[in-house]
């Protein structure tokens, strides 16, 4: 898929508050510093484009972004912040679930995973809830310029023979690096084949 447009939409507090439910929507989230705006940025090959939802007041929000007035690709917050109160955090956690669980159009989320780190707590609890409420995801494993690449390796074997112990099936996985583009044009051949099986599917009916 070549991207011939990508522009900022509108910063959400709610689910019911995102735009109208009419494209097919992919979901960005990992911990604050895993590279998700680099990635945003590789993705829509626009280099400031992330930095809008990473402005002051919109990095709670749920950010949406339409690209070639086809999909719109969401930034949302990123989970496992320590500065922040007890009960800012809940009301951040319920949006993001009420958002992930009921946003009809959500085809996939893209779950941020840094590469460099064994397999961490945080990230593996994340996943397993998306499990347990079934909402599809991916898994991306970013900055793979950073180690070598069997160190990258072992990592992501490690985190998949974590979920290994509990699933019977294993999600897809990417691994990107924004210095070569590394992944880009798989996680943008995935979004179009998704694309593709909703259009046939809405053909069906
Ligand atoms: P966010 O907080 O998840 O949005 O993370 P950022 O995209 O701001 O990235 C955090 C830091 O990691 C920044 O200094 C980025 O330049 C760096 N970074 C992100 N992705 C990569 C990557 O693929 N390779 C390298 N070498 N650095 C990266």
């Amino acid at each position: 898929m070549k991207i011939k447009e990508a522009a900022y939409v509108i910063s959400s507090p709610s689910v019911e508050q995102c735009p109208k439910p009419d494209k097919p929507e992919y979901a960005f989230i990992g911990r604050s510093n895993v590279g998700k705006s680099s990635l945003i940025n590789m993705i829509c090959g626009r280099d400031a484009l992330a930095k809008i939802s990473a402005s002051p007041g919109k990095t709670k929000l749920i950010n949406h972004f339409v690209v070639n007035k086809e999909w719109y690709l969401v930034d949302l917050p990123g989970y496992g912040y320590a500065k922040i109160s007890q009960s800012e955090r809940k009301k951040r956690e319920k949006m993001i679930q009420d958002y992930l669980r009921k946003r009809e159009t959500l085809v996939n989320i893209f779950v941020l995973i840094d590469s460099r780190h064994m397999p961490q707590k945080i990230d593996l609890e994340f996943v397993n809830q998306l499990g347990e409420w079934q909402v599809p995801f991916t898994l991306v494993f970013t900055k793979a310029d950073k180690e070598k690449p069997t160190v990258v390796e072992r990592h992501v074997k490690a985190f998949l023979d974590k979920l290994r112990e509990t699933w019977q099936f294993l999600p897809r996985n990417f691994v990107t690096s924004i210095t070569k583009k590394q992944g880009r044009d798989e996680i943008l051949n995935f979004i179009d084949d998704c694309n593709k099986a909703v259009k046939e599917k809405q053909n069906e009916i």
